[in-house]
């Protein structure tokens, strides 16, 4: 039974106040907060275990390695990865899509070649194809967005062909909340012979994933936004892709033989994870993927479904309000805009009565042009956020929707 008022006693932050104000924290696509259990698996690896891993044959070497492995194995379960080789941790979807397009991507696209992105990428799934591109020239391509938010498959279909190489899209659209078929893309980019990514900062959080069923080959993600430490994200990938990429960092731990003029490389996971890795916080994201198998992936998205439905409902009866993305299907998180008011001063006003919002481009910058806005406001819930909370949010966007309204 999911009981939405005991999960908030795991999170001490949501007992705070903003001023005279509760917290009404609805900022969770920037990132999520942490349950007391996350933090608590960070105090006592630095209280109990701290050492520096694989290397060290004493005792607090061997705890350390052991639970950094064992996080390694949650997550990998976590996405029904078939084997945690494939697991890489990185410091977020960010690096993960850099290791990608550096270690993949300079080694395989050549001139002629093409990438294929949509108009709604976050700028981590698209200026690190720009350098890409421009240092292979390869080209990239976008399928376009329809005017509901969701992605014009038919124009998909005629881009991904002989020349793609790669398709790399978001599993959900931090800003449409926009569910993307990447089943259906990734059969489109196998049958081209191309390899498909996932950007899945906004779904592995937020849906039960399986990369498995997904059928890509790349997968990656941000311990931060899934109630992790920040610091640490992952990207899953195909042993047999990964075997055959170049390394991304050189350094410590990713060889197996160095000399004066060459060397050679370790096994995957180890080979692109150069240097001391963010040890404490990898093993603060394995204590997260407890916490959410335990919660169980399918209640989490059926809690943020009813949520989202629900937001979008009440905003929806606001006069003159615009909403983003599609009607149904969607993730929770609403972005919108009203008339007469920058975001920027909606979430400010909004931040006297508690309620954090996010206001901005949200690093889709062409998505915005698409849209043909500068900036939206965006309400974006997690598994602690409760009706209540909705019907704040609600009350204080109406309350400045008549404030401007009355200078407009
Ligand atoms: N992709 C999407 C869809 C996102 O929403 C974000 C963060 O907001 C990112 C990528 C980048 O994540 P990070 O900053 O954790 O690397």
């Amino acid at each position: 039974m999911y009981n939405v008022q005991e999960i908030r006693h795991d999170f001490s932050i949501l007992k705070r106040r903003v001023g005279e104000k509760k917290l009404v924290y609805l900022d969770n696509a920037a990132t999520s907060q942490k349950p007391r259990r996350v933090i608590e698996a960070l105090t006592e690896h630095y209280e109990q275990h701290n050492a520096n891993i694989q290397r060290g044959v004493h005792r607090l070497a061997e705890e350390a390695t052991a639970a950094y492995e064992g996080s390694r194995e949650k997550i990998a379960r976590f996405l029904g990865a078939p084997d945690s080789c494939g697991l890489i941790f990185t410091r977020g979807t960010t690096e993960s899509i850099n290791l990608v397009a550096h270690a993949w991507g300079r080694k395989n696209l050549r001139e002629g070649d093409e990438v294929v992105l949509t108009e709604a990428e976050h700028h981590s799934n698209l200026v690190p194809w720009q350098l890409a591109a421009r240092d292979t020239g390869a080209k990239l391509r976008f399928v376009p967005i329809l005017d509901d938010g969701t992605l014009d498959m038919e124009e998909a279909e005629r881009l991904i062909g002989p020349r793609t190489k790669l398709v790399s899209v978001i599993h959900a659209s931090n800003v449409l909340a926009t569910i993307n078929p990447v089943e259906r893309l990734a059969e489109l980019a196998h049958d081209a012979g191309a390899l498909m990514l996932v950007d899945g900062a906004q779904s592995a959080p937020h849906l039960p994933v399986d990369v498995e069923a997904l059928g890509c080959d790349f997968f990656a993600g941000s311990g931060h936004k899934m109630l992790g430490p920040t610091g640490v994200g992952f990207l899953w990938g195909r042993p047999e892709i990964l075997d055959e990429m170049d390394p991304f960092l050189g350094g410590g731990e990713m060889i197996r033989e160095v000399h004066l003029d060459h060397s050679t490389w370790n096994d995957i996971p180890h080979k692109f994870e150069a240097g001391t890795m963010n040890i404490a916080q990898a093993i603060g994201l394995g204590a997260a993927v407890d916490y959410l198998d335990e919660l169980g992936m399918e209640n989490v998205r059926e809690h943020e479904r009813r949520l989202g439905e629900y937001a979008y409902r009440r905003l929806s009866e606001i006069e003159g309000i615009v909403l983003y993305g599609p009607e149904e299907d969607r993730t929770g998180l609403v972005s919108f805009s009203l008339p007469d008011v920058h975001p920027h001063d909606l979430s400010q006003i909004l931040d006297e009565e508690g309620i954090a919002i996010r206001s901005g481009h949200h690093c889709c910058q062409p998505l915005m042009r698409r849209l043909g806005v500068a900036a939206t406001a965006r309400a974006s819930f997690y598994l602690y956020n409760t009706e209540e909370e909705v019907d704040a949010l609600v009350g204080a966007v109406t309350r400045a929707r008549e404030f401007f309204g009355a200078f407009a």
